[in-house]
C-alpha cells in the first residue's frame, strides 16, 4: 500500500514511523554466539541402554541446534557420561566438547547418603583412575545436600579436600549455609576449590547472600538454570533479566555460567527453548559480558579455546 491510498503525503507517514520507532520498547537482540552449558545430565533412563527415547544422536543434534558448544557431562551412573565422552567423532562432528565430572550417584539411593558412605569416596577414586576418552575427568558432581548441615559429613568433607587437592571443580546443588561449610573443609578454607554452585541457590538465596559469597570465595560460581528472581515478566515477551539480578550479573561478570539441568527427560524435549530463553536475557546484557556469562568463563574455568 502507498502513502498516497492513505490520503497523507509522504512526509506525514515518514514522521509517523519515526515516531512509532522511538516509542517502541527497546528489546535488544537476542545473544547469537556459542553457549557452554555447565550442567548437564544424560540420565539412565534418557539412553535406556542406548535405545533412548533420547540417544546419542538426539541429543548431539538438540545441543548443535541450540549452539552448544561444550557440555559439562555428569551422569547417574557414570556411564552415561563415559558414552558421551567415547563418542568421539559423534561430538567432533556436533562441534561439542565434552568436560566430564564424576557424578557421586550410581543409583537414586545414594542422594541421601553419598556424604556418609566409604563405598562413595571408593566409587569417586575408581572413576578418577579410569578418566574417560575425552580426557581426564575434570570435576565432581552434581551431588546434593538437603540439609547443609550434611556438608559435614566425613565423605563430604574428604571429596572437598580431595577436589582442591587435584584441582577438580565441584558441582554442588545446596543451599548457601553449605557453602560455607563446603568451603570450610578445604584446606585452603575456600580461597582456592572452584565450586560451581547449582542454580546458585535454588531456593532463593537473596542476592546480597550471593553478592557476599561471591565475595568470600574467588573460586565460587553461579550456574544459573532455576534461579528464582532471576528473570521478570514483562508484557512484551518473554523473561528478561530483573533489576538486582543484571546489576549482580555486571558486578560479577566472570562468576556465571548457564547450564541446561536436564535431570529428567522433560528436559531434553525443551533443551532447545531452554537455551532460546538463555539467548533472550543474555541479550539484555552488554555484547561482552553475554559471552562471558554464555561461553568464556566455562572456557576458560576448563581451559577449551
Ligand atoms: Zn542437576
Amino acid at each position: 500500500m502507498h502513502c498516497k491510498d492513505l490520503g497523507m503525503p509522504v512526509w506525514v507517514a515518514w514522521l509517523a514511523l519515526g515516531l512509532a520507532v522511538l516509542g517502541a520498547p527497546a528489546r535488544a537482540a537476542d545473544y547469537a554466539g556459542p553457549l557452554f552449558d555447565a550442567h548437564l545430565h544424560y540420565n539412565e533412563e534418557a539412553w535406556n541402554g542406548r535405545t533412548g527415547p533420547h540417544p546419542l544422536a538426539d541429543v548431539l543434534g538438540r545441543m548443535q541446534r541450540s549452539g552448544v558448544q561444550a557440555i559439562v557431562a555428569n551422569s547417574r551412573p557414570n556411564d552415561g557420561t563415559q558414552a558421551l565422552a567415547a563418542a568421539r567423532n559423534e561430538t567432533r562432528r556436533a562441534g561439542v566438547a565434552v568436560v566430564p565430572f564424576v557424578r557421586l550417584y550410581r543409583n537414586r539411593a545414594d542422594y541421601d547418603n553419598w556424604f556418609r558412605d566409604e563405598s562413595i569416596y571408593e566409587m569417586v577414586q575408581a572413576e578418577l583412575a579410569r578418566g574417560t576418552p575425552a580426557g581426564p575427568y575434570r570435576g565432581l558432581g552434581e551431588f546434593h545436600l538437603y540439609d547443609s548441615q550434611n556438608a559435614n559429613g566425613p565423605v563430604a568433607k574428604k571429596l572437598m579436600a580431595l577436589a582442591e587437592e587435584k584441582q577438580l571443580a565441584v558441582l554442588a546443588h545446596v543451599d548457601d549455609a553449605a557453602i560455607d561449610l563446603l568451603m570450610a573443609a578445604t584446606p585452603s578454607r575456600g580461597q582456592k576449590l572452584r565450586l560451581i554452585w547449582a542454580h546458585t541457590g535454588i531456593g532463593g538465596a537473596p542476592v546480597a547472600r550471593v553478592d557476599a559469597l561471591l565475595a568470600k570465595y574467588p573460586g565460587l560460581m553461579g550456574e544459573l538454570s532455576y534461579r528464582p528472581g532471576l528473570t521478570c515478566k514483562d508484557d512484551h515477551g518473554p523473561g528478561r533479566l530483573c533489576p538486582e539480578w543484571r546489576a549482580l550479573l555486571l558486578k560479577y561478570p566472570g562468576r556465571f555460567l548457564i547450564g541446561s539441568d536436564t535431570w529428567v527427560n522433560q528436559r531434553w524435549l525443551y533443551y532447545e527453548d531452554l537455551m532460546k530463553d538463555y539467548r533472550g536475557w543474555l541479550g539484555d546484557l552488554p555484547p561482552a559480558v553475554a559471552r562471558q556469562i554464555a561461553w568464556d568463563n566455562g572456557a576458560t574455568l576448563f581451559g577449551l579455546k
